[in-house]
């Protein structure tokens, strides 16, 4: 019941972010932690799919070498939670379009929210994150 109300209430009124970070292996991960430490509402979702989860062990990232990229991620999450200002869902995003001087965004769990109106682009490595509302990042 508790659930349902929140999901409920969570689909009613839009969540206000200053960023939403798409994506949460390590660099969606990394890049909320720098902005968690800048005081930024963030949220961070994330469908669970991180490329490197089928691998046995990390190699080649100084001070994780062997460490299996589940524990990784474990510690990542921990390390983030540490700022209260970022929320990490496990969801997928399913849309984010203009509304007036916002962009809202909609996710597979039915949650939904507005940002600010700058949307930067980011390539980490190989990978992508998009993320929203920060120009410091851009
Ligand atoms: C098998 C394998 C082994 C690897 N081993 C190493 C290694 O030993 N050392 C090393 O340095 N690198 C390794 N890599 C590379 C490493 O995976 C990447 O450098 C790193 O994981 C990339 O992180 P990322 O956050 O950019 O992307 P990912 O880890 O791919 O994370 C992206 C996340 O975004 C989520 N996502 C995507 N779209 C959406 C959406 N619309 N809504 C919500 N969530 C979304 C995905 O589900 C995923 O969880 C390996 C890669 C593979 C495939």
């Amino acid at each position: 019941m508790r659930a349902v109300l929140i999901c409920y209430l969570t689909t009613v009124f839009l969540m206000k972010f200053d960023v939403l970070v798409v994506g949460g292996g390590p660099a969606g991960l990394s890049a909320a932690l720098i902005l968690g430490r800048c005081h930024r509402k963030v949220l961070v979702c994330d469908e669970g799919r991180q490329r490197n989860l089928r691998s046995l062990a990390i190699h080649g990232l100084l001070g994780r070498e062997g460490k299996s990229p589940s524990d990784f991620l474990d510690e990542a999450l921990e390390e983030l939670s540490r700022y209260k200002s970022v929320s990490v869902r496990g969801t997928r995003v399913a849309r984010v379009i203009p509304a007036g001087e916002e962009f809202q965004f909609v996710c597979a769990d039915g949650a939904r929210g507005t940002e600010p109106p700058r949307v930067c682009r980011r390539l980490f490595g190989l990978s992508y994150a998009a993320i929203a509302g920060c120009s410091s990042i851009a």
